[in-house]
């Protein structure tokens, strides 16, 4: 993780370092995965979408959030990739660069955003991950 340097340089126009640290320690936990395998690297607030999740060769998961969202719309978008980052990291889910295609629980995705086996997946756990944070962090 080299997330330290990152926010070290003031990345985050909204959201305080420290509570990104948090909020990742405390979702890794309740995911059962490994904060040291993933990499947040904020995304410019020109960008289409809020979130992004992605692996490298290594393993790494690298998520990319929108760097002005506000506190909720953060810790909700962290939530929502890290669900994506615990499919990768169990090798439910993967890109196909061949075919142009992801792979969930080995079947071949080809269909709209949001019925996505592992969209649906992650909308339908993000909100229960988000009341958890909220209850115990305010
Ligand atoms: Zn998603």
């Amino acid at each position: 993780m080299i997330l330290d340097m990152i926010w070290g340089g003031k990345m985050w126009t909204r959201m305080d370092s420290a509570e990104v640290n948090q909020a990742l320690i405390y979702f890794c936990d309740l995911l059962d995965i490994d904060p040291e395998s993933i990499d947040i690297i904020p995304l410019s607030h020109r960008d289409q979408c809020g979130g992004y999740a992605s692996i490298d060769d290594d393993g790494i998961v690298l998520i990319k959030i929108k760097k002005t969202l506000g506190r909720k719309w953060f810790i909700r978008f962290l939530a929502h990739e890290l669900i994506h980052a615990k499919q990768y990291l169990d090798g439910r889910l993967r890109y196909d660069a061949y075919i142009d295609l992801f792979i969930f629980d080995d079947k071949i995705i080809d269909c709209e955003y949001g019925d996505e086996p592992y969209e649906i997946e992650a909308y339908s756990v993000e909100p229960i991950l988000t009341a958890a944070y909220f209850d115990r962090f305010e």
